[in-house]
């Protein structure tokens, strides 16, 4: 007896998922919320989810435990028991590590990972990598590696203290610069996709949702950020769809 036949005569196309930029937060429970009614309601038939980094609005650091991360933790464990999770690091939370993500069931990614999404060769990644015309915060950017190693030499009460600090100011510099600067540069797009040998990217970041089509039958897939409404890229072997609703 089939329960599930579809007119397609066999069960739903499958699909993998990509959602990002969701900048979680204690003082944004409307987002927690959205997030968790995702992951309870839209993860059939999908082969697995990938976070393209930005999961929360600041990582201080997997000792950072309270009722807001242990929530977190427990609704990706909880849909990690249906299918893969993984994570590649944005820039809110790149000090993300091994203990959180064990605590989350999720697979950690290398900056840029390389995949075969239901045959086309996929380069996924955060983002920020691709909008070289930051010069500033791609020399923060090389920093990364010192900043990582902060939740082993100073207490999680001063790293939430220097939070703060980094927040606001992080906030003023990106009302200043211009839209351009924010952005993708194409010449690295074009060079991260030949670099990977890659027909598709799919990365966040931006927050300027969309599906760019590029010279010789490539493609950008931009997914969005949860401020407003959610942001979520499915992927099947037919196309790709990019859907949002209000929160
Ligand atoms: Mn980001």
């Amino acid at each position: 007896m089939k329960v599930n036949a579809q007119s397609t005569g066999g069960s739903p196309a499958p699909r993998t998922l990509f959602i990002g930029d969701l900048h979680l937060s204690a003082e944004r429970p409307d987002i927690l919320a959205a997030f968790e009614r995702f992951l309870l309601t839209q993860l059939d038939y999908a082969d697995a989810l990938y976070i393209v980094g930005d999961l929360f609005e600041i990582w201080i650091g997997d000792d950072d435990r309270n009722d807001f991360t242990d929530s977190v933790a427990a609704m990706l464990n909880q849909a990690s028991k249906q299918l893969p999770i993984y994570f590649t690091h944005g820039n809110r939370d790149f000090v993300l590590g091994k203990r959180f993500a064990k605590r989350a069931g999720m697979t950690l990614l290398p900056q840029v990972h390389k995949v075969d999404l239901y045959g086309v060769s996929t380069v996924v990644l955060h983002g920020d990598m691709l909008c070289t015309a930051d010069i500033e915060y791609q020399k923060y950017r090389r920093l990364w590696p010192l900043y990582k190693l902060l939740p082993i030499f100073v207490p999680l009460s001063k790293r939430k203290q220097m939070t703060a600090n980094v927040r606001t100011r992080s906030q003023a510099r990106t009302q200043q610069l211009s839209n351009e600067i924010m952005d993708v540069t194409p010449a690295a797009v074009d060079k991260m996709l030949k670099d990977n040998n890659a027909q598709q990217m799919i990365h966040g970041h931006t927050h300027k949702p969309a599906i760019h089509a590029l010279a010789n039958n490539k493609q950008r897939l931009v997914v969005g950020d949860w401020y407003q409404q959610d942001s979520v890229l499915i992927v099947t072997p037919a196309g790709c769809e990019l859907l949002s609703k209000p929160l």
